[in-house]
């Protein structure tokens, strides 16, 4: 069968009305009932006030997961029955939350109390659907899928909706939810059940490039390092030792590269798009005289790049020369990181009163999700370098970034140090390695990246327009 998007949305918005009633109730009652009440007796009832919405709006929300449960388990064939159980919120759990937020009544805060109550609440609604869901389909033996909205910017959510259908024992055994997740849980059969938008085959090969990209992630002995600096209490943590360890760094790592990647084209795949800001659109970088549909990077030759004299037209008007600029190279770099889910915005160089560039002060050339980025686009050398300097550019981009980082102008038109926030992309588009060592390049790049180092992030571009970072 197919699921179309209409349907899941009508399923979210029943949640969602279940949520906001819990939501309203329970910021009611905690006003009416919690106010003048010592700490301890406010936590009291307020336990109950929860309680009590988790067991009408909960069970209501478990009613219509139940309900999406049959549906689909009939359509597909699938011998079911739902239930709607008992203990699907954790009641040691909400204890402590509750526990936790008796804070705000220590200071007074009734308003704050009962709104991060209500929160509380909204939360568990949405948390009985996805419980109920994922027990009826473990009892039954029912495979399912968990779909985020594609607005979600959690790489966690994001990997385990990339599984497709799977059995309960296949997810990792930290399933849940987290705060203002709007991940559903829907029941299917893998290869059948089809979820209109839902693309899980994409999404893997999306995050099978975050996976490529996170070739900065902590080589073997940096995170072997911080194992063995470990006490052995830390490390008892880590059922399954140093393996159990290794993996979660890793999972972890890729999962941050996920989350740099813009939101829509991880689920989609659809590229963000390269924005122009004003005083930096495109034409001042380059224009192609040809583009590829899709990202190809024999488009960004110089030779497809448009270069014209100056001519005179009959009527006696002069159309300039169009020469390519010094940042024609950058245009290859905007299209790989678009193509890589990255949302590039251009920003133009500072400009003083008359229109010149100001002096003095000195402007990265990128930014992405708001964080500046400098592209440095190496050339082959002008002489055959020595086999012992073979590797310098690595070192003279790093030094070049990090001086474009040295005086930038904030907000406020103050210029700021920024070079321990240098960030730096490499692209090696134009320069020929074959007489180089990948390996060498890696380790030239990591070598300055960190903490205290040249650079607190690098990524790598090469001709391919594969994307690597480093951080
Ligand atoms: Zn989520």
């Amino acid at each position: 069968m197919r699921i179309t998007q209409t349907e899941l949305n009508r399923y979210r918005q029943d949640l969602d009305r279940r949520s906001n009633a819990a939501k309203a109730y329970v910021s009611g009652r905690v006003l009416d009932e919690c106010r003048g009440l010592s700490v301890a007796e406010a936590r009291k009832r307020a336990l109950e006030i929860v309680g009590d919405s988790n067991g009408v709006f909960g069970d209501q929300a478990q009613t219509i997961a139940a309900d999406l449960f049959d549906e689909i388990c009939s359509a597909e064939g699938i011998d079911a029955t739902s239930e709607v159980f008992d203990d699907v919120i954790d009641y040691a759990s909400m204890e402590e939350k509750v526990r936790y937020y008796a804070g705000d009544m220590k200071d007074g805060d009734i308003n704050g109390y009962a709104g991060s109550l209500s929160d509380l609440a909204a939360f568990y609604v949405k948390r009985s659907a996805y419980e109920n869901m994922v027990r009826n389909c473990d009892r039954n033996n029912v495979r399912y899928a968990r779909v985020a909205t594609g607005r979600e910017t959690c790489g966690w959510c994001f990997m385990l909706s990339s599984r497709d259908f799977v059995y309960h024992s296949e997810q990792t055994a930290e399933h849940g939810m987290h705060a203002h997740c709007d991940c559903i849980v829907v029941p299917g059969r893998r290869g059948a059940t089809k979820i209109q938008g839902y693309d899980p085959e994409g999404m893997r090969r999306r995050w099978a490039m975050c996976v490529d990209a996170s070739g900065g992630y902590p080589d073997g002995t940096e995170v072997r390092a911080r194992w063995d600096a470990m006490t052995d209490e830390e490390r008892a943590a880590y059922k399954g030792g140093w393996k159990r360890f290794s993996q979660l760094e890793y999972s972890r790592a890729v999962r941050a590269e996920a989350e740099v990647r813009d939101s829509s084209w991880l689920y989609t795949g659809k590229e963000p798009g390269v924005k122009y800001a004003p005083g930096a659109e495109l034409p001042t970088y380059g224009l192609l005289k040809k583009k590829s549909a899709s990202f190809n990077p024999d488009d960004y030759s110089p030779a497809n790049f448009v270069v014209s004299k100056k001519r005179t037209l009959k009527d006696g008007n002069v159309v300039p020369a169009v020469e390519l600029g010094n940042e024609w190279k950058d245009v290859f770099v905007h299209d790989a990181l678009n193509h890589s889910g990255f949302a590039v915005m251009t920003m133009p160089k500072p400009k003083d009163g008359s229109g010149h560039d100001k002096k003095g002060v000195t402007s990265p050339d990128v930014s992405i999700g708001g964080v500046l980025w400098e592209i440095k686009s190496v050339e082959n050398p002008k002489q055959q370098p020595t086999s012992k300097n073979r590797y310098k550019f690595i070192n003279a981009a790093f030094e070049s970034a990090r001086d474009n980082f040295s005086n930038v102008e904030a907000a406020d038109g103050e210029t700021v140090d920024m070079r321990d926030k240098t960030r730096v992309i490499i692209s090696t588009r134009y320069r020929d390695l074959s007489d180089l060592d990948e390996h060498r390049i890696e380790d030239e790049i990591r070598r300055r990246v960190g903490p205290g180092k040249r650079a607190a992030e690098a990524i790598w571009i090469d001709s391919s327009g594969r994307v690597r970072h480093y951080r």
